[in-house]
């Protein structure tokens, strides 16, 4: 990629239209406009997922798959047509490869815990990248722990940067799985995704990514990326909390065994036997977040109607813009220049703690996160304990990267 443009974008992405969309930006916060760069965290939702939610709940609610009535019939169509948005959105082949999970933790949990139990033993390999959020760490370090397996970690560049080359090396006739972020949710890197999974495949290796802040940020097509499995939550999509998504291919799934046991992951059952249910249902046990995935799906449309290039070219410009305005505070230092970055941009500032930087920002009607992110490895690899972090979304403007600015102006004047 060459250097970024910092020109205002083109007319075609109407952020102003877009805002309308989510209600609670009108609201004030301590008597200030809201500004919010919290999106890494979780985003705001549009009109349309709220009502659709509200919809549901008037119109439609009953339990899934069971019922013969017309409401469990409505509320089966809203759950199936989700996971059939899911797999659109995905680019998965078949909606039976999408399996509705609560979120990207979740996902991730179940596949160590079924693919990654029935394929991983004593002296083998698990390789994650030093970038990953602590819900891609933390299982394979669990189910390493169980088996007597090493948890291998790409290392980071002082850009924030993964070299394909160290995952070359580290790919080792022991490895048997390798988990990456698509995006850090620290730092904003886009990995190498596509090609580390050519890499991994090329050794037999299966690749799991982590799409939390890739389905946020960058149009995902998983037969391009070629990844086995893929885990996003919807809540960083403009959707509701408690619902996401885990797309897995189909021989995989149908090899994998189930996860949770109970109602709805089962065929029959005997004290004798019981059979399992057909993929995806296998993976879903007890009653599901039907009202969560009619607004995933009303989300997602959402999304593809603002056209994921051009939130994409939105988000770079704001990104690029604010590690610029960022870099030339004084006493400001960004943590992290990665070669490509996705809506997310870290900083610390000279003897001011972040937590003390978002406390006055706050004041400033200006929501930042700070602290380690979830994100301990990558922080230690950077020596701070923590950053200020500010992440971007569809609605953002060049407008609020400028009061980000003046309210670190502001905390220098306090505290610097
Ligand atoms: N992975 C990354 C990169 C994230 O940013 C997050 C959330 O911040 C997660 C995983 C976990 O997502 P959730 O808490 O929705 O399960």
């Amino acid at each position: 990629m060459g250097a970024p443009e910092l020109r205002p974008m083109p007319g075609a992405f109407d952020v102003e239209r877009i805002r309308r969309d989510f209600p609670i930006l009108a609201r004030p916060v301590h008597d200030k406009p809201l500004v919010y760069l919290d999106n890494a965290a979780t985003t705001q939702k549009p009109r349309a997922v709220l009502e659709r939610i509200a919809r549901y709940y008037e119109e439609e609610n009953a339990n899934v798959h069971r019922g013969v009535h017309l409401l469990s019939e409505r509320a089966t169509a809203a759950y199936e047509g989700a996971r059939a948005r899911v797999a659109r959105f995905l680019g998965a082949a078949d909606p039976r490869e999408i399996v509705l999970v609560r979120g990207t933790t979740e996902a991730i949990n179940l596949v160590a815990q079924t693919f990654g139990r029935a394929r991983v033993g004593a002296g083998d390999e698990v390789l994650v990248t030093g970038l990953e959020h602590h819900s891609n760490i933390v299982p394979w370090q669990m189910l390493c722990q169980e088996k007597g397996a090493t948890l291998k970690v790409v290392p980071v560049s002082d850009a924030g940067d993964i070299d394909l080359a160290d995952v070359e090396r580290l790919l080792s006739p022991r490895t048997r799985l390798l988990a990456l972020a698509h995006v850090s949710n620290a730092l904003g890197t886009v990995n190498p995704v596509r090609e580390a999974v050519a890499l991994a495949h090329a050794r037999g290796v299966p690749v799991l990514v982590d799409g939390a802040q890739g389905a946020p940020h960058l149009p995902v097509d998983v037969r391009e990326l070629g990844c086995d499995f893929y885990a996003f939550s919807g809540h960083k999509v403009y959707g509701p909390t408690g619902v996401g998504a885990l797309f897995g291919r189909l021989e995989h799934l149908e090899a994998m065994p189930p996860w949770q046991g109970g109602g709805d992951m089962i065929l029959s059952v005997s004290f004798e036997r019981t059979v399992y249910n057909r993929v995806p249902y296998k993976f879903e046990a007890g009653t599901p977040n039907m009202g969560g995935a009619a607004g995933l799906a009303a989300a997602l449309d959402w999304l593809e109607g603002v056209g994921p290039e051009a939130l994409l070219a939105h988000e770079r410009d704001l990104a690029a813009y604010a590690a610029e305005r960022l870099a030339a505070v004084p006493g400001v230092e960004l943590v992290g220049t990665p070669r490509e970055r996705a809506g997310v941009v870290s900083f610390v500032m000279d003897d001011v703690h972040p937590h003390d930087i978002g406390t006055i920002l706050d004041r400033e009607g200006v929501a930042i996160r700070t602290g380690h992110h979830c994100a301990q490895p990558l922080m230690a690899r950077f020596g701070v304990a923590a950053t200020a972090r500010a992440s971007f979304a569809a609605y953002n403007t060049r407008a609020e990267v400028d009061a980000l600015v003046r309210g670190l102006e502001q905390v220098k004047r306090m505290l610097g």
